[in-house]
């Protein structure tokens, strides 16, 4: 699910993973389970949540702006939402804005019955089935992309639900893991491709699904598998468990980001801990891209495993040098540069007795417009610290992401805009370097990137997307197009 929104987090300076799913069937408690699976997806959205259910009758469903706990603590919350199904979404808000009907799921009575969908991801030719869909008379209520999905499985011909959901899946491009709840059922699904993470697990006698391991284990459920990319799954309230594999088996490529940043580091994503591979990038890095330094330091929370990895590969104390506030309100709109530069120092400040006069490692996820990482080299400076390596573990971000991450428009991110002398000089460290694409690929396990067919989503880094993209070849087409016309 995704549109796009002007501004980031409290630093314009972060990417955001868009949406987190979770879903229980056959579960005593199944708004509650959700609830608290949804919790533990908080870090994947954190502007909006809702949860529907289904009691055997009806569905409900009950959604909000706002964190989970807002929306969801309370017994009279969960009791609007009786029964032994249910499914919960979290979300930023996007483009077609933050009001309620963007929030999800998003329901609909079909002539088959119910149908409420929870979506993560981004799908890239949603603006040309739109309007396709449109053209044919449907009416919108959201400005959704997953809304598409709904239309076209309540246009399709087929006769089973779960087939005229393969008929629709067909017809999109791009990335999507679902729960769909149907009066017969939860089915889980993700796109050919496995772009974007979903699992599976049991508490009891209920089958639930979420975006990350981390929900079953904070529920104490037990983690089955992932949903295979391609793959519905479809459980019965009889318990009965369906596997389809309806597009073939196309190599998977799931979103590498996922390891550097998005998921939580007590997750497993792709068969691997995310935490290790986090540290293994350190350690790549360290190896490619060593330092003369007195102290490695990370730039908290998200650089931490990668901090750990550098200096256990490197031999140089791992310190904790930048202590982070947990404290910090949330201000999203920041107009001006200086507006965001305080937002920096109130989440983030120097432990100065550590750092003065010492040659410090920085170590961070990634650079995505740059102003943060200069306004942390400057921060380190002030203490005291006598020089400033920053080494990031990941490569360049220089492209956009169409597969439901928040990504800056691409004249914005740094890489896209320079080469590394002038990243460095621009975050005026001493020393600036990447991990490279062959060293993120070594650190999930890999030889290196196979460049002939790689094994993950890498575009952001590689600008060589694994799907076609219709929309945006259709608004360049359409670009081209209007200022032919001014030429003529
Ligand atoms: S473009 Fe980057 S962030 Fe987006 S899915 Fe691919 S690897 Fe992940």
């Amino acid at each position: 699910m995704n549109v796009t929104h002007p501004f980031f987090d409290e630093h314009g300076d972060k990417l955001r993973e868009e949406c987190g799913i979770f879903g229980a069937i056959n579960a005593s408690d199944a708004s509650a389970l959700t609830a608290l699976g949804l919790h533990a997806l908080q870090h994947r959205g954190q502007e909006a949540a809702g949860i529907t259910s289904f009691d055997g009758k009806e569905f409900f469903t009950r959604r909000g702006t706002g964190h989970v706990a807002e929306n969801f603590s309370s017994q009279e919350a969960i009791a609007e939402l009786p029964g032994h199904m249910a499914a919960g979404h979290v979300r930023y808000s996007t483009t077609g804005g933050s009001g309620l009907r963007n929030v999800q799921p998003l329901y609909a009575d079909l002539a088959s019955g119910g149908f409420a969908v929870a979506h993560n991801g981004n799908i890239s030719n949603a603006l040309t089935l739109r309007k396709e869909l449109v053209e044919r008379g449907a009416i919108f209520q959201s400005t959704s992309d997953t809304e598409v999905i709904i239309h076209l499985v309540a246009t399709s011909r087929y006769p089973t639900t779960i087939d005229r959901l393969v008929d629709a899946l067909r017809m999109v491009e791009g990335a999507y893991s679902l729960i769909v709840l149907t009066p017969e059922g939860l089915i889980a699904c993700r796109d050919p491709l496995g772009i974007r993470p979903l699992v599976m697990g049991k508490i009891g006698d209920s089958i639930i699904f979420a975006s990350e391991s981390v929900a079953f284990d904070v529920i104490g459920a037990e983690m089955i598998r992932e949903v295979n990319p391609g793959e519905l799954v479809h459980v019965a309230f009889n318990g009965k468990i369906e596997s389809l594999r309806p597009f073939g088996n196309p190599k998977p490529r799931p979103c590498i980001f996922e390891h550097v940043y998005f998921s939580r580091p007590d997750s497993i994503f792709a068969g691997k801990s995310v935490y290790s591979v986090r540290k293994e990038i350190g350690a790549q890095l360290a190896i490619e891209s060593p330092a003369e330094a007195d102290l490695v330091v990370p730039v908290p929370d998200s650089g931490v495993p990668a901090a750990i990895g550098y200096a256990q590969q490197s031999g140089i104390p791992f310190e904790l040098g930048i202590i982070r506030s947990h404290y910090v309100g949330r201000t999203f709109i920041q107009p001006s540069d200086g507006a965001r530069h305080s937002g920096v120092k109130r989440k983030h400040n120097a432990n100065r007795s550590l750092v003065e006069g010492k040659r410090i490692v920085l170590i961070d996820d990634s650079i995505v417009r740059g102003t943060t990482s200069m306004k942390i080299v400057e921060m380190m400076r002030e203490a005291g610290a006598a020089e400033v390596h920053f080494r990031v573990a990941s490569a360049p971000f220089a492209h956009s992401c169409f597969y439901g991450v928040d990504v800056p428009e691409r004249t914005k991110l740094l890489a896209a805009r320079m080469e590394l002398e002038p990243m460095r000089q621009f975050i005026k460290a001493d020393s600036l370097a990447f991990v490279s694409i062959d060293g993120l690929y070594r650190a999930v396990g890999a030889q290196g990137r196979n460049a002939d067919s790689p094994q993950f989503c890498d575009a952001c880094f590689t600008g060589e997307y694994p799907t076609s993209l219709t929309d945006l070849a259709q608004r360049k087409a359409k670009d081209a197009q209007l200022s032919f016309d001014k030429v003529a």
